[in-house]
């Protein structure tokens, strides 16, 4: 017989024994998700007692954690800019950094839905379809399109935006960024793989094993998914349109450097909470 308290001390000992940093918040955000609590009520409903289901869930999760399978993967959704996203195999997990995209795109959308009534807005690698569904969210007047090479998260934004009810006004299109892309939208988002090649191996086994490659790995120099962008953005960009593109802390310059060299201008620069160049916002020059 195990109480919830007791299990939460024993998944924390089992964390900080394999040197998991935050041991003690992931024991707690793993139960109370299995478990369908929030953290609060974990800490004061720690004498109930487990029932052998829930003792078998959870002893399986701490076992996927372990093998250093981020918590949000296990439980299969997370909270990113106040909506709950499923996450899939083929999506990247939404990170708090790519609100800083969302929120500096929300005044562009204001000010061009107060001057034609209603907005389009693209998505480029939509994932789980999280940018432009906290867009859509936000401007009740907008409605968009989330392109990706991936079958699997297409389907999951589309579940996603059903449940949070936006589905009308939420569409997917399978396309390598603007490949199958036939109309022109007045905003243009991406959070493209930006990550260098050579990086990949060094990054975290929460990322490197867990996210998808192709949602991380941006090739030789982390540059290209920007440099096929900038090539086309301009033909599927209304006149009066933007492009806002999440970018990496180092890549500030260099992907100011594409645009610029295809028909765009910077129009603003976003820092995340770390204080790191986040977010590229441009437009056309010749307006
Ligand atoms: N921000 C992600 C990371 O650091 C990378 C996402 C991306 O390449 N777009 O893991």
């Amino acid at each position: 017989m195990t109480t919830l308290a007791a299990a939460v001390m024993e998944a924390r000992s089992r964390f900080s024994e394999a040197e998991l940093a935050d041991a003690g918040i992931e024991a707690r955000l793993l139960l109370a998700g299995l478990l369908k609590l929030s953290p609060t009520e974990v800490f004061v409903g720690g004498d109930r007692v487990l029932t052998e289901e829930e003792e078998a869930l959870i002893e399986v999760a701490i076992g996927r954690r372990l093998k250093r399978e981020p918590v949000h993967r296990i439980l299969g959704s997370r909270e990113f800019h106040g909506m709950d996203l499923l996450i899939s195999r083929e999506t990247l997990e939404p990170r708090p950094d790519t609100e800083v995209l969302v929120d500096a795109m929300i005044p562009h959308l204001r000010r061009i839905v107060m001057d034609k009534g209603s907005a389009r807005i693209l998505d480029l690698g939509t994932g789980t379809g999280a940018i432009l569904l906290a867009l859509l969210k936000e401007i009740p007047a907008a409605s968009g399109v989330g392109t990706d090479i991936s079958e699997d998260a297409l389907a999951t934004a589309q579940r996603n935006a059903e449940r949070l009810g936006l589905g009308d006004r939420f569409g997917t299109l399978r396309s390598r960024w603007f490949d199958n892309v036939s109309e022109r939208f007045d905003i243009i988002v991406s959070n493209p793989p930006y990550i260098r090649s050579d990086v990949i191996p060094r990054l975290d086994p929460e990322v490197r094993n867990f996210d998808p490659l192709a949602a991380l790995d941006g090739g030789p120099d982390g540059l290209y998914p920007y440099r096929d962008i900038a090539a086309d953005a301009a033909r599927f960009l209304e006149p009066e349109g933007l492009i806002g593109v999440e970018i990496g802390f180092d890549q500030q310059l260099a992907v100011t450097e594409i645009f610029t060299s295809a028909e765009f201008i910077v129009a603003q620069a976003e820092r995340d909470y770390g204080g790191n160049d986040r977010a590229l916002i441009f437009k056309l020059r010749n307006r």
